[in-house]
This record gives structure tokens, C-alpha cells and sequence, in this order.
């Protein structure tokens, strides 16, 4: 045990099981036997695996990239606010060294996003000039990242004044499966309909957002299992990006369009059976440690209460294959007052908060 760290005792209902139970902490890990001279630190509540921001740009601020210092007081606000694992969904700041600070949530890193020339943010994303430059490029971010590679789907194209595909289906195709030879995941982001198809049938693993959902591609995604991140409070600024694309008129109509139909999108999603998964989108217009607004926004398109919780916790956890509160998992968990499957804002003031076995507070 490290000096000065006292093992721990947690009596209380333990999620996902939603039984009474108990645990104990040693040496940052979860024991599931009794530890001698433990002290009991929590005798009744819910006792839940760690939030998980499974979209999250630790590495992006408001003005783009992010130094290393200004990532780590992002990390830090999401771990203030019960995120204990973030799925990063592409950053152009190099974050591997926030990975070995014992203080700062768990990431899995998506390396850069994958774009082309003035198609999406300016000096986030690697810019190729070809789209047949994809499949090197994916394995190049596949080598660099955690399992996870980053595409932009569709962008606004502003010589058709209106979201677009970024890559011909053949080049998803080649870059996807090149992705999952390498043994990463690809996801990406995806506004509008027209990306969709083309992205679901090269076998791509998930959808950032996803707007223009129609039931075509629901029913396909259904079918193969592709997952879903809505990041709902993120498509809440739509009518603000819409505001100020004055000399776009149809692409502000159409981000006006999916907005409206954001409730019918998702929530059809939901019902078709699509995984669906808890995304703040910290990073640029969203600000972080917002994670619990987002739960509570899944809860109202139609996911109840213990699947909204489980995705932004252990539901998560297994899609990124990082444990929840088993023997020998690191003491990664949430302790709240109150049931956080009734009411997931009783998680904005636990009562403990352990991230590899040690306590903070908010
Ligand atoms: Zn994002």
C-alpha cells in the first residue's frame, strides 16, 4: 500500500447490480474480500463505476488547440464532475503525457481527426489533399492512438453551400477495414444524411451525433450494431451555428432542419435498439465537466433512467472494454446519496468520488 493510503470499506447498493453490497479498496484497486483494518468510508448510498465521457476533446479550447497545461485543467474539470474515463474523439494536441499523471481521468486517445482541405475546424484535424490518402492516414493515426481513429463524415462545403460527404464510399471502404486490421475502432462525425450510408456499410463502429439519422440507416445500424454518441447538448447550439452562416442560407436551414428533427432522430435510434452512449463534446463550444447535463438530456429522447445512467457508466465501460467495480479493477467510482437512475443530478454532489483509489472532492 502506498504511505499514508488507508484501505478502504464501502457498504451501499452497488450498480449495476442495484443490490446491497459491498466492497473494498486496496492499493487503488477494488477487492471484493474483506481488507483487515479497513475503515468503513461509506455505509449506505449507490455505489457506481466512474463516469464516462465517451466524446470528449481534452486538447481543444475555445481558440482551437490546447497547450498540454490548458488539457490538463480540462481533464481535471471532468474529473471533478465524475468523469473518470474519456473516450477523446480526436485532439491536435499530443496528450500521451496526461496518460501517466495518476490525478487525471483515464483517456483513450483518437489521435488527430481526419479531414481535407477547409473541411472542418481550421488547425484541428490532419488535412489530406487526396481522399485516396485515407486508408495511410488511418493507419498512421491507428498506430498513434488507444484503439480509436477519428473521421470527419461531412462538413459544410462551400462550393455547394452545404454539408457534404467528405469520402467517396470506396475510400471508407479500404480506410475502415485498413482500421480494423491495425485493431482500432473508427468513428465519425456526422451531421447531415448523405455521409451515412456510405459510413455504416464500410463497417465503421460508431456515429458522432448523427442528425440526419433517417430509419434506413437506424434499421442498419441496428443490424450491425454500430454505436451511437448523440451528444445532444452539442446539436443544442445548432440554431446558433445556423445564426451565423448568413451567407449559406441552405446549409443554415438544413442545420435548422436537423435540429428540429433531433428528438425523432435519436430517440427512433433508441427504439430500434442502436447502443447509445453518453458524449459532452467538451472541447470547443461546449465547455467541460457538462457530462451529467447529458444524461440528463438522454433521459428525454427516450432512454429511461438505468440505461442513461449505464451509458455514461458501466454500459460504457464494456464498449471500451475498461472494467467497472470488479475484483482487482482499479477503484475507479461514484458514491451518490441518492439513486442516480431516479434522479442523475444527485451525481453532481457525491458523496465520494475515488479515481485509482483516491478520494476528491468537487
Ligand atoms: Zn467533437
Amino acid at each position: 500500500m502506498a504511505p499514508g493510503s488507508q484501505a478502504m470499506h464501502l457498504r451501499g447498493v452497488l450498480l449495476p447490480a442495484g443490490e446491497p453490497g459491498e466492497l473494498w479498496v486496496t492499493d487503488g484497486l477494488i477487492c471484493s474480500d474483506p481488507v483487515p483494518g479497513a475503515s468503513t468510508v461509506v455505509d449506505g448510498g449507490y455505489v457506481l463505476p466512474g463516469l464516462v465521457d465517451a466524446h470528449c476533446h481534452v486538447g481543444i479550447g475555445p481558440q482551437g488547440p490546447a497547450s498540454l497545461a490548458e488539457a490538463a485543467e480540462q481533464a481535471a474539470i471532468d474529473r471533478d464532475a465524475g468523469t473518470l474515463l474519456i473516450r477523446d474523439c480526436g485532439v491536435p494536441t499530443d496528450t500521451r503525457p496526461l496518460q501517466s499523471r495518476d490525478d487525471l481521468p483515464r483517456i483513450i486517445r483518437a489521435g488527430r481527426h481526419l479531414a481535407r482541405p477547409k473541411r472542418y475546424i481550421p488547425t484541428i484535424g490532419v488535412e489530406l489533399d487526396e481522399p485516396g490518402l485515407l486508408a495511410q492516414a488511418v493507419q498512421e493515426q491507428a498506430a498513434a492512438g488507444d484503439g480509436w481513429v477519428k473521421l470527419v463524415g461531412d462538413w459544410i462545403d462551400r462550393s455547394i453551400g452545404d454539408l457534404a460527404p467528405l469520402w467517396p464510399d470506396d475510400v471508407l471502404v479500404e480506410a475502415i477495414a485498413a482500421a480494423h486490421a491495425a485493431g482500432a475502432r473508427v468513428t465519425a462525425h456526422v451531421f447531415g444524411e448523405d455521409a451515412l450510408p456510405g459510413l455504416i456499410a464500410a463497417g465503421i463502429d460508431c456515429i458522432e451525433h448523427g442528425t440526419g439519422l433517417s430509419a434506413d440507416t437506424i434499421t442498419e445500424m441496428a443490424a450491425r450494431g454500430t454505436a451511437l454518441v448523440p451528444t445532444l447538448i452539442n446539436i443544442e447550439t445548432f440554431p446558433a451555428i445556423a445564426d451565423g452562416a448568413g451567407k449559406y442560407p441552405r446549409y443554415a436551414a438544413h442545420m435548422r432542419a436537423l435540429h428540429a428533427g433531433l428528438r425523432d432522430a435519436v430517440g427512433s435510434a433508441i427504439e430500434a435498439g442502436v447502443p447509445v452512449y453518453a458524449g459532452s463534446d467538451a472541447g470547443g463550444g461546449i465547455r467541460h465537466g457538462r457530462l451529467v447535463d447529458e444524461i440528463v438530456a438522454l433521459r428525454t429522447v427516450g432512454l429511461d433512467g438505468t440505461r442513461a445512467l449505464a451509458a455514461a457508466s458501466w454500459a460504457a465501460r464494456d464498449w471500451l472494454d475498461v472494467p467497472g467495480l470488479v475484483p482487482g479493477a482499479p477503484a475507479d467510482l461514484l458514491v451518490t446519496r441518492t439513486d442516480p437512475r431516479l434522479d442523475p443530478n444527485t451525481l453532481r454532489d457525491p458523496a465520494l468520488l475515488l479515481l485509482r483509489g483516491r478520494a476528491w472532492a468537487r
